[in-house]
């Protein structure tokens, strides 16, 4: 893969240059790989989902193919700073054998120190190591320089390849970068910046953002960037009544944010000014309670009775929202439609989905932006269907803001 070019707004630094991992030469080196196994537990800690251990694997196999040792680190829920029996990694150690079938890999029950230290120099080539939890140490999150030095005595090249934890400066993410002068980006890392920077860089034309989920708080930062890039933006979700409401619609019993009633009405008027065609929901499938076992009626977005709420799109929204997938080249998700946890409220949402798919068919670049949106793709079983989802949640979000994402500028030469 070529290396790749990130536009710096500062004249001082007009282009930076991130290298692939592909590019790096890592025969008979312990590469020392941030990796983003921050999977979804059940319960009774197994993992309930393993999306992100498989993202990693074309980065692991490429550093094994290249005669390298994959020393792979990773944070897991939220610990703390301290060590805590429900975030080992140990369950995903198993997990990665099971993937990577012919390779061993060691786990070490530690991240640095002994143990860590006497793991990795154990391993051969075609082997591999997973460290435990990073965030057992709070200096982890603190960024703390002498965490960092600890760490990056475990290898000689290091390589991020976890787009979910980009957004954060961590000492695994970002401090540590300064030890290592050889220093690449994973193959899913180069994905994600690939896709995303597509939407904000220089998108094919039409470029259609579609905005959903709960509150509209979460996405005025990625609004006012699309805003400047988009030729259409479709909202839905539960955001959709706050804008509905600012345009002077009556919204019943919905989930409205008054306090973001004005920034609402912000946004429309720059819409307009920017020629941005700013869409928002014919029809709504209301309900009387948040339950999804309850009376429910489509109705008209713009008049919700009292007593009702708004969960879902309509089937005309969801017929209008096709076609302008269709009609676009370039497109972007963010955030359900609806509801869609609940069977009864789940249809706006597989219908944005379904669209994806279809236009990804007819040649489109197709995005999904992470998080819920993401987990509904694999919900209705059409992950594969669109060009591209992104395995960060918070840090799509913030690449779509435009925001630089320390993880990557920490990549860069
Ligand atoms: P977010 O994290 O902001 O993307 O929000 C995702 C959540 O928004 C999902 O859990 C959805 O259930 C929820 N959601 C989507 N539409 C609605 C709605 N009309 N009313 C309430 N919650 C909604």
């Amino acid at each position: 893969m070529p290396e790749i070019r990130v536009r710096r707004s500062s004249s001082k630094h007009p282009k930076t240059m991130i290298r692939s991992v592909s590019d790096l030469n890592l025969e008979g080196k312990r590469v020392l790989c941030r990796v983003d196994f921050n999977v979804p537990q059940n319960s009774d800690g197994t993992i309930a989902d393993d999306t992100r251990i498989a993202a990693a694997i074309p980065t692991i196999r490429n550093i094994i193919e290249k005669g390298g040792i994959p020393i792979l680190m990773s944070h897991l829920g939220r610990p703390k700073g301290s060590p805590n029996p429900k975030y080992e990694l140990a369950s995903v150690a198993l997990r990665l054998t099971e993937l990577l079938q012919d390779v061993t890999v060691y786990f070490a029950n530690d991240c640095i120190g002994e143990e860590a230290e006497k793991t990795v120099k154990n391993a051969k080539q075609g082997e591999a190591v997973l460290l435990q939890n990073l965030r057992f140490y709070a200096e982890e999150e603190a960024n703390d320089t002498e965490f960092a030095k600890r760490l990056a005595a475990l290898g000689d090249v290091y390589v991020n390849d976890a787009f979910g934890a980009a957004h954060r400066a961590h000492a695994s993410t970002a401090g540590i970068t300064e030890f290592f002068p050889e220093r690449g980006a994973g193959l899913l890392m180069l994905k994600e910046i690939k896709y995303l920077g597509s939407v904000i860089g220089s998108p094919e034309h039409p470029l259609l953002a579609i905005l959903g989920g709960a509150k509209v708080s979460g996405k005025i930062d990625v609004l006012s960037n699309l805003l400047d890039k988009c030729d259409v933006i479709l909202i839905g979700g539960g955001m959709m009544f706050t804008f509905l409401k600012a345009m002077g619609g009556e919204t019943g019993d919905s989930m409205v944010e008054d306090d973001r009633v004005a920034m609402a009405r912000k946004i429309l008027s720059e819409a307009k000014s920017k020629n941005v065609r700013l869409i928002l929901p014919a029809d709504t499938i209301a309900s009387t309670e948040f339950s999804n076992d309850t009376e429910r009626k489509t109705v008209d977005a713009e008049f919700i009775p009292d007593g009702w709420r708004g969960l879902d799109i309509g089937p005309k929204t969801a017929a209008i929202f096709r076609l302008e997938i269709l009609a676009a080249k370039t497109i972007v998700w963010n955030g359900p439609m609806g509801v869609f946890e609940m069977s009864n409220f789940a249809a706006g949402t597989r219908s944005v989905a379904e669209a994806m798919a279809e236009a990804t068919l007819n040649g489109s670049i197709t995005i999904v932006g992470g998080g819920d949106s993401a987990a509904a793709m694999a919900q209705f079983g059409l992950s594969d269907t669109v060009s591209h989802v992104s395995t960060g949640g918070g840090a799509s979000l913030e690449f779509l803001e435009g925001k630089t994402l320390p993880g990557v500028a920490a990549l860069e030469y």
